[in-house]
């Protein structure tokens, strides 16, 4: 659970905000209904109640984006709803409100679900004056104030939004191929033996070394060997689909990971990257490059470290056969 929050920035967020409204909002709840003022007693109850359901998805699915949208929309409600209500004691809430929301969705959603609410609540306030605001002074100040407080906490969200991406960016992929790296093949070969075992969905590996590839930094420079290494990842991503992810495992080493694929097909992609890469990668004197490629359907009941095992024998067994070929382990 500990290790949920700590991955998921949004979901740490939304549960705070949950458990927030669920331990300041309940008691005024209570104390409206107790005091007779049931509309606003019933429409906090509904924003902690709706605050629990929103938590209780986002916790469930894993998919924070909906449950965020929902628990912004209803608050959004339940805060001209409250301030209709109480008028000047209404208001104070909008504050914090004006905040936590950007915790809830992106931060252009947020600002403009912002402007929605207090275009709502001045319409309100201007078709029935006294309703809200004591004075128009009052409201413009009102106006003034909640509008500088959203342009600054879209601000500060913009900018952590930009670099929260920036570091996963950082984190997660190689920075000389921009293919993703070995910490997010850890990750995803953990997702497809789950997906294997629990849905049976077949996965395939191919891991693919270069031959020789030494010789390129000792005769053209280590900058050229770099220029051919980024060079590839584009060159693999043309011969793949879509949806089939390239790794670089270490050096010159990349693992692409195939999901629903048969073993036939399997052999017949390695086959057809090992081609790819033998005609079209080349050093800067147009000669050409050549890879080997162990290839490995994931087995049942098999760890992810056994799977790649198993690839890296075929690769071994590659290039003791004479390298530029595949081997299926
Ligand atoms: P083979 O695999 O065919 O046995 O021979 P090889 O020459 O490719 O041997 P090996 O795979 O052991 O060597 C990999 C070389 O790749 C060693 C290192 O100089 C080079 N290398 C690893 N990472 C990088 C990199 O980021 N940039 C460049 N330019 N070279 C790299
Ligand atoms: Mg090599
Ligand atoms: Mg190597």
């Amino acid at each position: 659970m500990l290790k949920r929050l700590q991955d998921d920035f949004y979901l740490a967020m939304l549960t705070l905000v949950g458990a927030m409204i669920v331990l300041c909002i309940t008691p005024y709840g209570i104390y409206r209904l107790y005091t007779g003022n049931y509309i606003v007693g019933i429409a906090d109850l509904v924003m902690v109640l709706c605050a629990i359901i929103a938590t209780r998805m986002a916790w469930r699915s894993g998919d924070t984006v909906k449950p965020g949208l929902f628990m912004a929309l209803v608050f959004c409600a339940g805060a001209v709803l409250v301030c209709i209500n109480l008028g000047i004691d209404g208001l104070f809430w909008v504050y914090p409100f004006l905040v936590f929301i950007f915790f809830l969705v992106s931060p252009l959603k947020a600002f403009v679900l912002l402007i929605v609410m207090l275009a709502c609540l001045l319409l309100f306030a201007n078709l029935q004056p006294g309703l809200v605001f004591a004075s128009r002074f009052q409201m413009v100040s009102f106006v003034v104030t909640t509008t500088i407080t959203s342009i600054f906490a879209f601000i500060f969200a913009y900018r952590t939004q930009l670099q929260r991406r920036e570091l996963k960016r950082l984190a997660t992929t190689d920075s000389l191929t921009g293919a993703a790296n070995r910490r997010t093949l850890n990750d995803q070969l953990a997702v497809a033996i789950n997906e294997h075992q629990r849905f049976g969905r077949p996965y395939g590996l191919i891991l693919l070394d270069l031959d020789h590839f030494k010789q390129i930094n000792d005769n053209y420079g280590h900058n050229a060997g770099d220029q051919v290494l980024a060079g590839l990842i584009p060159l693999l991503q043309s011969m793949l689909r879509q949806s089939d992810q390239v790794f670089r495992f270490g050096g010159e080493e990349f693992v692409v990971l195939l999901a629903d694929i048969k073993p036939a097909d399997l052999a017949k992609l390695a086959e057809k990257v090992r081609q790819g890469v033998a005609q079209h990668l080349t050093t800067p004197d147009g000669s050409h490059l050549t890879t080997s490629i162990g290839a490995a359907m994931l087995q049942p009941d098999e760890d992810w470290e056994a799977w790649l095992h198993r690839a890296d024998m075929a690769l071994y067994r590659a290039k003791h056969e004479g390298r530029n070929r595949v081997v299926t382990g």
